[in-house]
């Protein structure tokens, strides 16, 4: 079942953000970078400017094409900020006013419209794809072995061996040949976006919305912990931390069955390399905390990957709200 006002898949983004530019001016700006494929990856960037005075800045970032539950969810918290009702019919759950008025939220709801337009569904409900099959359209097929092929930062067409038989959505292309995965490299839209801007906005926030399959495990959300927490400065942790403790009393109040533990990314190797490299430096200027919600699962239905989803960016809103109040 179609869940109400579900809006993941670029043409639809596109549409709505275009239709909000009309009807908000003075709430929504709107930056934006261009693929190497062609489409438009938009940074939405909520306040009431007309409120003047110092403002707290958060930004929500959403990296992975086989992942629009994230989508979905940012999608529906603009348009209960901007409007008053979600695109599925409710109203924001924390004053509207005072978000508008404190806060400048910038939501990049899709830096992968180019691989989100390549997936065969719009939400992953676990009714038409094992996960060995959504993993396979997640990063390519190995024909070799007939399973999914490799997580790579970077890579190009004309030197791996061997070559995926289907490029993997997760995968931006950037040039001809070269593809990467958008939180894993500066050359993708997700860091382009980013770094252009922190050139004119001063972030107390980064989240990071994610969904995970959570294999043989019955919870459906977890928050993760930069995978350099221990090296972080106290504030920064402190902060880390109590965003965490929100995201699972939000998750507990709209049915979610979070893990309880917080912990930093378990990644080592090559993966964890990525990360260091990509977000070493950010990791020791802000806060950064990721959410994970249970993704092509028939435990956790699309709409409920959205609730779970837009619950962790509330939660981080309703921290900024209080640290806001604070300075
Ligand atoms: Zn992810």
């Amino acid at each position: 079942m179609k869940p109400k006002g579900w809006v993941s898949h670029p043409d639809d983004v596109e549409r709505l953000v275009a239709q909000w530019q009309q009807e908000y001016p003075d709430l929504l700006a709107v930056e934006q970078v261009r693929q190497f494929t062609g489409r438009p990856v938009f940074a939405l960037i909520l306040g009431d400017a007309s409120s003047g005075g110092d403002r707290t800045e958060v930004i929500l970032e959403k990296s992975h094409a086989h992942e629009p539950a994230p989508c979905a969810a940012m999608m529906n918290l603009i348009a209960k900020l901007l409007s008053g009702r979600g695109l599925d019919g409710e109203p924001p759950p924390l004053d509207r006013d005072a978000v508008l008025q404190s806060l400048t939220l910038t939501f990049l709801p899709d830096v992968n419209p180019g691989g989100t337009e390549r997936a065969p569904v719009k939400w992953w409900d676990g009714t038409q794809y094992t996960n060995e099959e959504f993993w396979m359209w997640m990063r390519g097929l190995n024909r070799e072995t007939g399973r999914m092929w490799e997580r790579y930062d970077k890579w190009d067409l004309r030197e791996v061996d061997p070559r995926p038989a289907t490029i993997g959505i997760v995968y931006e292309q950037v040039s001809e040949y070269e593809y990467v995965e958008p939180n894993r490299h500066h050359d993708s839209s997700l860091f382009r976006l980013l770094f252009r801007l922190m050139e004119t906005h001063s972030y107390s926030l980064l989240m990071s919305l994610h969904q995970t399959e959570f294999v043989g495990q019955m919870e459906d959300a977890m928050v993760l912990l930069p995978i350099l927490f221990d090296e972080q400065p106290e504030w920064i942790q402190k902060k880390e931390m109590e965003i965490g403790h929100k995201m699972i009393e939000w998750w507990d109040r709209v049915g979610g069955r979070p893990m309880k533990k917080i912990a930093p990314l378990g990644y080592s190797g090559m993966q964890a390399d990525y990360f260091r490299r990509a977000w070493g430096n950010l990791y020791s200027q802000m806060p950064c905390v990721t959410s994970e919600v249970r993704n092509n699962s028939l435990l956790c239905p699309p709409s409920q990957q959205r609730t779970l989803s837009e619950a962790a960016a509330w939660a981080g809103i309703e921290m900024a709200l209080r640290w806001h109040e604070q300075t």
